[in-house]
C-alpha cells in the first residue's frame, strides 16, 4: 500500500520517480487521501497562519511578512482556534484510526487543549517579559537563503510595520513579572537589537532594490529599534526597581507544575511520582558509585587513607579519573574516531539495525552556529530539502588553557563515550533515522521531547548493560553523568514545588551530583527560568525502562531486545505513554498460546 505523502515531500517523490522509466511512474496508483489526512493538512495550514513566527522557525515561509500582535484580540482568536479545531478533531472515531494516526490525533489534541491552559492559567505572557523578543522572528526570515534576498527584504518590510504595536501590546501585558525573567529580557533585548542594526542593515546594502524602498526600509528599521529601546527602558526604569532582590515569584507551585508537566511531557506518571522515583534513584546511584570508588581507590591513591564520608571519597576518585582526557586540539578527531567503534558494537551485539546507507557525518560546528562549546545533532526540519544530518562538534579554539582543561576533564575519555552514545549511536542520531522512516509532520512539529531525550538517556544504560566498555572508570563516569539527569528532575520539582533555596540547589548539585560551581550556578538559573523541561530527560528514560520491563514480563522468553528497540522507535517521536499503549496491546493480542 502506498502511503500518502505530504505535498511538500512530493517534490522529492517526483524527482525520485523521474529516475524510473516513464511507464512505471504512471502505473503507481493515485494515493487515496483519507479524511484524517485531509484534516491534518488543513490543520497545519491553519496552524501556520495563526502562528507565522513559529512557521518560519519550522522552515515554512509563506507567512514571513506577518507579525502577530500579542493583544487581547489575538488571544481570543487563539482560544477560538483551540475550540474550533478540537471540535473538528472530535468528529473522528478514535477506533477507526491506524496506530500512527492515532498518535498524531493525540498530539494535536494535547496541543489544542494546552492553549487555554497556557493562556488563562499559566499566564507567562503576563509575568515573563522575555517572551517578547523579535530577534529570532526576523532572523529566521532573513536567513532563509532559498528565497531571493530582495523577496526576503520585502517580506521583512511588511513585518517591520508591526514592531511598534507589538511592543506596545507587550508593555500593556506585563503584570507582576518575576525578577529573573525581567533581567533575562533586558539582556536579550540588547542582543536581539543587533539583528536590526546590523544583520538587516547589511542585507539591505547587499540587495538590489529601488532607492525609495531602501529609504522607506531604513525608516522602519529605525522605528523598530526605537520600539525595542522603549520596551527595554520601560523594563529597566519602571519594572525592575519595584522587584525585590530575592523575588520568589518564579516558583509556579504544585498545581501549575503538575498541569504543565502533563501538557509538555505527556507522561503516564505525575510530576510528584517522577520526583519521588528520582530521589530514590539518586540513592541507588550513590551506592553504586561508592562501591566503584572503593574498588578504584588503590589504583589511584595507593595506601592513602580514604576520607570518612561517602560522597567525599567518590569525589576524590572522580577527580583523578577525570584527568584521563584527550588534548584540546584532538577533541573533534577523538569523537570522530569513536563512532565506528560504537557502530561495530551495536551490530555485533545485535541491539538495533543501523542503516548503512545513512552514515553519520561528524563535522566541526559551523561558525554561525557556535554558541557554547559542545556537541549536538543537527537534523533537517520538516520542510528542509537538504535532508542531511550532522553531528556537530565544536573545537575548543576559543578557550583559555584553564577553560579547556576544565572542559576536557568534564568530557574525559570515559564521559566522551557516553556523550557519543547519547548524541549519536544508538542515541539521538539512530532515533532520528527511525522516525524519518515514517515521516509525519505532526510528530515533527508537535513531537515529544521527553521521548527523544528519554531514548538517548536510555541507550547509555542499555549499552553498558550489554557490556560496552570494560573499565570500572567508565561505570563511575556513567553514574556521574546519569546523576545529572536525575538531579535535574529533583531540582526542577524542588524549585517550583518544594521551595528549594539557592543553598538547597547548590547542596544537591555540587555535593550530591559532583558538579563544578559554574555548572551548578548555571543550572540554578535555568531552573528558575524554565519549568518542567528539566524533568523531561529522566521522565522519558524512566518510562522507556518501565515499558521494557513490562514487555519482558509479558513476553517472557519471547522478549527480544532488538525487536523491542525497533518497534519502539517505529512510532516516531511520540509520547512514551501512547507507544506503551500500542505495544502492550500488541503484545497481549499476539501472545503465543501455550
Ligand atoms: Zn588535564
Ligand atoms: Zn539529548
Amino acid at each position: 500500500m502506498l502511503k500518502f505523502i505530504y505535498p511538500f515531500l512530493f517534490v522529492i517523490f517526483i524527482s525520485c520517480g523521474d529516475q524510473k522509466p516513464k511507464n512505471e511512474v504512471t502505473e503507481i496508483e493515485k494515493p487515496t487521501i483519507s479524511a484524517f489526512e485531509t484534516f491534518k493538512i488543513e490543520f497545519i495550514e491553519a496552524l501556520w497562519k495563526a502562528n507565522p513566527v513559529w512557521a518560519s522557525y519550522e522552515g515554512f515561509h509563506k507567512y514571513d511578512s506577518v507579525l502577530t500582535i500579542p493583544n487581547e484580540t489575538n488571544r481570543k482568536a487563539n482560544l477560538q482556534f483551540s475550540e474550533d479545531w478540537l471540535s473538528r478533531l472530535n468528529s473522528f472515531e478514535i477506533d477507526s484510526l491506524e496506530s500512527l494516526d492515532l498518535i498524531d490525533y493525540r498530539l494535536i489534541e494535547n496541543y489544542l487543549k494546552s492553549i487555554p491552559f497556557y493562556q488563562n492559567e499559566l499566564k507567562a505572557w503576563q509575568w515573563n517579559p522575555s517572551d517578547y523578543n523579535l530577534g529570532g522572528a526576523f532572523f529566521q526570515v532573513i536567513n532563509f537563503k532559498e528565497n531571493k534576498l530582495e523577496d526576503r527584504l520585502k517580506a521583512i518590510s511588511f513585518k517591520l510595520d508591526g514592531v511598534k504595536a507589538y511592543y506596545q501590546a507587550a508593555q500593556a501585558n506585563i503584570n507582576n513579572p518575576t525578577r529573573v525573567h525581567t533581567e533575562l529580557a533586558i539582556s536579550q533585548l540588547e542582543g536581539s537589537k543587533s539583528i536590526f542594526s546590523e544583520t538587516l542593515l547589511d542585507s539591505l546594502k547587499k540587495a538590489k532594490l529601488a532607492t525609495d524602498f531602501s529609504t522607506d526600509f531604513l525608516g522602519k528599521l529605525e522605528a523598530a529599534i526605537a520600539a525595542i529601546d522603549q520596551y527595554k527602558t520601560f523594563l529597566q526604569a519602571e519594572i525592575l526597581p519595584d522587584l525585590a532582590e530575592n523575588d520568589q515569584r518564579f516558583r509556579i507551585g504544585k498545581e501549575l507544575f503538575e498541569k504543565k508537566f502533563q501538557y509538555e511531557i505527556q507522561s503516564g506518571f505525575s510530576a510528584e511520582e517522577i520526583f519521588k522515583i528520582a530521589v530514590s534513584e539518586k540513592e541507588i546511584l550513590h551506592d553504586r558509585m561508592y562501591q566503584l570508588a572503593g574498588m578504584l581507590w588503590e589504583k589511584y591513591f595507593g595506601e592513602q587513607e580514604p576520607p570518612g564520608n561517602t560522597l567525599g571519597k567518590i569525589k576524590m576518585v572522580i577527580d583523578e579519573v577525570s584527568k584521563n582526557h584527550v588534548q584540546r586540539d584532538s577533541f573533534v578527531v577523538a569523537i570522530k574516531n569513536q563512532i565506528p567503534a560504537l557502530e561495530k558494537f551495536v551490530i555485533e551485539k545485535d541491539l538495533i539495525t543501523l542503516d548503512p546507507s545513512k552514515p553519520l557525518i561528524v563535522r566541526e560546528t559551523p561558525k554561525y552556529m557556535r554558541g557554547v562549546a559542545g556537541a549536538s545533532i543537527s537534523a533537517p526540519g520538516p520542510y528542509d530539502k537538504a535532508a542531511e544530518t550532522f553531528y556537530n562538534v565544536t573545537p575548543l579554539d576559543d578557550y583559555t588553557d584553564e577553560e579547556a582543561e576544565s572542559y576536557l576533564r568534564e568530557y574525559n575519555n570515559y564521559t566522551l563515550q557516553i556523550l557519543n552514545i547519547h548524541e549519536a549511536i544508538p542515541g539521538h542520531y539512530t532515533q532520528l533515522i527511525y522516525s524519518n522512516e515514517s515521516p509525519s509532520i505532526i510528530k515533527s512539529i508537535l513531537g515529544n521531547g521527553a521521548m527523544v531525550e528519554g531514548w538517548a538517556v536510555y541507550t547509555e544504560k542499555m549499552m553498558l548493560e550489554n557490556e560496552y566498555g570494560e573499565d570500572m572508570e567508565l561505570g563511575l563516569m556513567y553514574y556521574k553523568w546519569n546523576l545529572r539527569t536525575v538531579c535535574n528532575t529533583i531540582l526542577d520539582y524542588g524549585v517550583h514545588v518544594l521551595n528549594y533555596s539557592e543553598e538547597d540547589a547548590m547542596q544537591l548539585l555540587q555535593k550530591e551530583a559532583f558538579q563544578e560551581v559554574s555548572e551548578a550556578k548555571g543550572k540554578w538559573k535555568r531552573a528558575r527560568l524554565s519549568q518542567v523541561q528539566l524533568c523531561s530527560y529522566f521522565t522519558g528514560y524512566h518510562e522507556i525502562r518501565t515499558l521494557r520491563d513490562e514487555l519482558q514480563e509479558l513476553k517472557g522468553e519471547n522478549f527480544n531486545l532488538k525487536s523491542f528497540h525497533e518497534t519502539f522507535l517505529s512510532y516516531g517521536s511520540a509520547p512514551v505513554k501512547h507507544i506503551r499503549h500500542l505495544m502492550l496491546d500488541q503484545a497481549k493480542n499476539h501472545k503465543p498460546v501455550s
